[in-house]
């Protein structure tokens, strides 16, 4: 990639990078295991991330997860997840970006993760960084380097 390309991306900001609150997918932590599969099955994610009533940013829930959990010793037992909160079992252990950090810092925390949450001062939700975009902002930089 071509010195100029390559500064061009580490200048990008995750503001610019992310997916606004308002559209993604979200569900509270107090919902049941039972609506938080109904929205990974109807979005077609395999997690979203779980706010507390405040909107602020408390983990992720996926569906593995959920599977998990619905499962007895020989077969599911999907009536299970209208009593389990998404709270007992979302995996909290999430690496958080903050607006202005640069499109390399989400790009080394999106190494291990589909995507990073972007959160402001006080914890509240303000979107998500995907693997996606960053894959297509280095692509666009491959070919505006390549015809250069
Ligand atoms: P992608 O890199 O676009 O495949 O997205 C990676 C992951 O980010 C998806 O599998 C979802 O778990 C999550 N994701 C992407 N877009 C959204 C969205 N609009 N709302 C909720 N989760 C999303």
């Amino acid at each position: 990639m071509l010195q100029m390309e390559r500064e061009k991306n580490e200048m990008l900001l995750v503001e610019e990078l992310m997916v606004p609150s308002e559209k993604v997918a979200h569900v509270q932590s107090g919902n049941p295991l039972e609506h938080a599969l109904l929205v990974l099955i109807k979005t077609g994610y395999s997690a979203v991330p779980v706010l507390n009533p405040h909107f602020q940013f408390e983990g992720v829930i996926s569906k593995t997860k959920i599977l998990e959990e619905a499962l007895g010793l020989e077969q599911f037992e999907m009536e299970r997840l209208s009593d389990i909160a998404v709270h007992t079992v979302m995996d909290r252990e999430i690496p958080c970006l903050k607006k202005d950090h640069t499109f390399i810092d989400a790009l080394h925390k999106l190494i291990d993760h589909p995507f990073v949450c972007v959160t402001g001062e006080n914890g509240e939700f303000d979107g998500i960084v995907t693997r996606r975009e960053i894959l297509k902002n280095v692509s666009k930089s491959y070919h505006e380097s390549k015809n250069k």
